[in-house]
């Protein structure tokens, strides 16, 4: 999938969650960090490819990707788009929120949401590539891609940046996020 839908997917993933099963009350500023810690979990997967979203927003990106790419083992769609990849990037997740918390000390629910809209984040990223031709090496090192629907009809599932996607897969999936807010909203607003 294109960078926009994977963050889209991740909005949805998390306003569900968040929204719509939980039906939080939260802060604006909760709010906010929760959407951010999503986009990030959403884009982690792809920091593997120097054409990744995250790397195009970040000064010098092409030349930091290129640095960092011996980490990602195996190159695009491998380690980082995997369990234990996703694994790993929660592990340094948590560690990077413990190290925020000696300066901004929070309570543990908030930092325990936070670190849950990063996996939201990540689980969505790797669900909406299983749904493309190529499918995601959920048990790398094995090289099996999974996907769905799953082999051998690989051939129907989405093409990534094609017309399937942008004007039917990105749609909806913004209309869902939409519909979602907009159920919280009335939610919130009858208490
Ligand atoms: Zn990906």
């Amino acid at each position: 999938m294109t960078y926009k839908t994977h963050l889209s997917m991740g909005i949805l993933f998390s306003s569900i969650v968040f929204l719509n099963v939980d039906k939080l009350e939260l802060s604006t500023s909760l709010a906010i960090i929760l959407f951010f810690s999503t986009l990030l979990g959403a884009s982690t997967p792809d920091l593997d490819t120097p054409a990744g979203g995250l790397w195009q927003k970040i000064p010098a990106g092409s030349i930091l990707s290129r640095i960092v790419r011996p980490v990602f083992i195996g190159g695009h769609r491998h380690l980082s788009h995997s369990l234990i990849g996703m694994g790993i990037f929660i592990f340094l997740y948590s560690l990077l929120l413990k190290w925020l918390g000696l300066f901004f000390p929070l309570l543990p629910i908030t930092s325990y949401y936070i670190l849950l809209s990063f996996v939201l984040g990540y689980a969505s990223h790797l669900f909406a590539d299983s749904l493309t031709e190529d499918g995601v090496p959920l048990l790398f090192p094995l090289d099996y891609h999974f996907g769905i629907p799953p082999n051998p009809f690989q051939k129907v599932r989405i093409k990534t940046g094609q017309w399937f996607e942008n004007l039917v897969v990105y749609p909806l999936v913004n209309l869902a996020i939409l519909i979602i807010i907009y159920q919280y909203y009335i939610h919130i607003v009858k208490r």
